[in-house]
């Protein structure tokens, strides 16, 4: 146990995700059964410049489990790469006598976290994002929320597709990383999944689409990834080329709320538990993951330079259904 240790702080930062709270809950509770105070930094590292800081009582942190979203809010300060800007940072946590930092969120908010340490303040990372693109765990914090809504979205839109004879393109996020349209695509029979502009092959799709519908196929359903293929771009192509009437939906921020599952509970708190426990050893620049049942601590730098996930285990159903 790490003596010098009498107060921690806890922020969210970059995009949010279902689970965020529940690892704050787990965050605050573990810490105070501990004997250490915790403070919440509102709003992310623009809070922490701002001196947005606020204590975190047993009672605050009551219900919020089931809660999407973060309690502590969360924002973009792109200007936290600046070290002038993190010495301002550093002088609230002072001024706070905030020892040590767990920060929630992504890659980037990982790099916020080990230029800190850098400057001497202690601080742990906990995956929270939707995108799962954080290769030092197997699942971040609010992924398999996510999924569902995607999967729950896509059952629906596939009852008018149905109904109707049409191919819908659903746009699904993920940032980079394919495991959410891989996943969704799986999970919702997707006739074609365009997990990377790399994989997609428009000759393909279309083939793919005429076998189907030989075989008495009428609805179809595509899974585009974000930030691959204009979805207009598949419209054309489809309408140009099928008998289809295709139709677009880009399904937006609805993926980013709701109440995280029970999945992204557990992990959620096994994780702020575990940052907790880092900190309380004298860890620092580290983030944590989760792996089978095993929890790992990998050094950030070497956490943000491992190759990014490619759902290697599910890529080769899709070729097989
Ligand atoms: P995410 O954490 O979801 O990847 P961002 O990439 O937007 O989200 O990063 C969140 C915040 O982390 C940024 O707005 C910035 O304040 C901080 N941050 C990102 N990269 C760095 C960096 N290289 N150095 C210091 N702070 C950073």
């Amino acid at each position: 146990m790490n003596h010098q240790i009498k107060k921690i702080g806890v922020l969210t930062s970059g995009g949010d995700a279902p689970g965020m709270n529940a690892a704050i809950y787990a965050i605050v509770r573990h810490a105070l059964k501990s004997g250490i105070e915790v403070c919440g930094i509102l709003d992310g590292y623009k809070g922490l410049v701002e001196g947005h800081i606020v204590p975190l009582t047993y009672n605050d942190v009551s219900g919020i489990m089931n809660r999407g979203g973060t309690i502590l809010g969360t924002a973009r300060l792109p200007e936290f790469t600046d070290a002038e800007v993190r010495e301002i940072g550093i002088k609230q946590l002072q001024k706070n006598q905030i020892d040590a930092v767990i920060c929630i969120g992504g890659d980037g908010t990982y790099m916020g976290g080990l230029r800190l340490s850098e400057m001497g303040i202690p601080c742990i990372g906990v995956p929270g994002t939707i995108d799962n693109d954080i290769p030092s765990t197997e699942f971040t914090i609010g992924f398999d929320t996510c999924l569902n809504t995607i999967v729950d979205s896509v059952d629906k839109i596939r009852d008018t597709a149905n109904s109707h004879h049409r191919c819908i393109i659903v746009e699904v996020m993920g940032r980079f990383c394919p495991d959410l349209a891989i996943r969704s695509g799986l999970a919702c029979e997707s006739e074609y999944i365009i997990y990377s502009k790399e994989n997609y092959n428009e000759q393909e799709m279309l083939q793919t689409i005429k076998e189907n519908q030989e075989k008495g196929k009428k609805d179809f359903v595509i899974i585009l990834a974000e930030h691959t293929v204009p979805i207009h771009e598949i419209e054309k192509v489809i309408k140009e080329n099928t008998n289809l009437e295709p139709r677009c939906t880009v399904l937006g921020h609805v993926q980013r709320g709701g109440r995280p599952s029970a999945f992204d509970r557990v992990l959620a708190v096994r994780l702020g538990i575990y940052a907790v426990d880092l900190i309380l050893q004298g860890e620092t620049g580290k983030c944590v993951g989760h792996f089978g049942e095993e929890l790992v601590a990998t050094e950030i730098l070497k956490a943000n330079e491992l190759p990014k996930k490619q759902a290697q285990e599910i890529k080769p159903c899709v070729k097989k259904i």
